[in-house]
């Protein structure tokens, strides 16, 4: 018989919120204003506690914006209850509001989201999916995410990471849609189809929140026509973020799926888009959304409206983290999105992420998040680590 406990846990009171920005290896993203390995695109953040024990998260945007978000976040995080996440977060939402909600605020409130519930599993022996409800499966398949570039190196990088054992690939951004030229665009999505493992899926992505997209409607159904022909299994933001109307006609005609919303942050701005049917696929970035607490009222609203799933949090390993303990957490997900050849994604954990033989990834069922950032390895990437390791680092 299990023993009843007459107290719970005693609160777990936070003492500092520390952000490290990721530096000298950020790989290329296809902007047209590219991103150099030099500059800072991914923060990682740790929440300290007066148990000693440290959580941690990440935020997709640069490491000073992340710092100067802090100066307003960590007064409210100080000596609150780092076991209750939603109640945290939601405080540090409603008292930002005219601060700039949407933007680096909520970006940062998403490092600190994740953090918290990195320290409530840890306090508590649960891995997060647990927590948040139940795991639906051990396991789940990282598509590979690469960057398009001409045809004939389309193919070999796809075949590269076929050998890593990688069954599903996603490509995107580079030249497609990009150079008026409907022709190397389908040479692209036939090089990548032609180096597919047996059995293998590709999806495609325009990357049309690249800054002066250039195409409309009319391009992304012409196109979306050529990658249905392909078999191709989804067409990734072909659009414009914000040209919903244009979504809603796109997804209602499209032979194939269409996919969007990882620039969207915070679940209101969600809601048009789900209530309207602009998307077959919703793409949340639980490094931009707000956290894990944010993620999942977003994936249940989408779930549903029929709506499915995929999570957006490639960038670093806490990113991935956060996204296999979600997708543990949630019926119906089958996908994690995999950033190819990135540092801060295979090389911060003390044990790396590995596909096992089917190309599958096991999601952690170890406290919190279920991974442990390897401070040397982190060392490589932030001129931060002592603070994020040390509470009295730097203090
Ligand atoms: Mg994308």
């Amino acid at each position: 018989m299990v023993e009843e406990h007459s107290q719970s846990l005693p609160p777990v009171r936070i003492t500092r919120v520390v952000a490290a920005p990721l530096l000298g290896e950020s790989p290329p993203g296809g902007w047209s204003n590219e991103i150099r390995p030099e500059d800072s695109i991914h923060t990682l953040i740790a929440v300290h506690t007066d148990a000693g024990i440290t959580g941690f998260g990440s935020s997709f945007t640069d490491g000073r914006l992340a710092m100067a978000a802090l100066a307003q976040l960590e007064p409210l995080c100080l000596g609150e209850n780092a076991l209750e996440p939603a109640r945290v977060s939601e405080k540090l939402h409603q008292n930002t509001f005219w601060f700039g909600r949407g933007g680096t605020l909520t970006h940062a409130i998403s490092g600190i989201d994740l953090a918290l519930w990195d320290i409530l599993g840890k306090v508590t022996g649960l891995p997060v999916s647990i927590l948040a409800g139940g795991r639906h499966r051990d396991r789940v398949r990282p598509y590979c995410s690469l960057l398009m570039c001409d045809p004939a190196e389309m193919g070999e990088t796809v075949a590269r990471y076929r050998a890593q054992g990688f069954r599903a690939f996603k490509i995107g951004w580079g030249p497609f849609g990009r150079r008026d030229d409907a022709r190397l665009d389908e040479a692209i999505v036939a090089a990548a189809c032609a180096a597919l493992p047996e059995g293998g899926q590709l999806l495609v992505d325009a990357g049309a929140s690249d800054a002066y997209w250039p195409n409309g409607l009319k391009w992304a159904l012409r196109t979306a026509e050529m990658l249905a022909a392909h078999g191709v299994g989804w067409f990734e933001e072909p659009l414009v973020p914000d040209a919903l109307e244009d979504f809603v006609t796109l997804r209602r005609t499209a032979r194939l799926p269409i996919a969007g919303g990882e620039v969207l942050t915070r679940r209101q701005s969600f809601l048009p888009f789900l209530t309207q049917g602009a998307f077959d696929i919703v793409q949340p970035d639980v490094t931009k959304v707000g956290g894990l607490t944010e993620q999942r009222r977003i994936v249940q609203t989408a779930q549903d409206f029929g709506v499915r799933y995929v999570g957006h949090g490639w960038n670093t390993a806490l990113g991935l983290a956060a996204d296999l303990q979600l997708a543990a957490a949630m019926p119906g997900v089958d996908l994690v999105e995999y950033i190819g050849g990135s540092a801060y994604l295979d090389d911060l954990t003390e044990v790396p992420f590995a596909l096992d033989a089917e190309g599958m990834l096991a999601i952690p069922d170890a406290p919190g998040l279920g991974v442990r950032l390897d401070p040397d390895k982190v060392a490589k990437y932030t001129p931060r680590v002592a603070e994020l390791f040390d509470a009295g680092a730097g203090a």
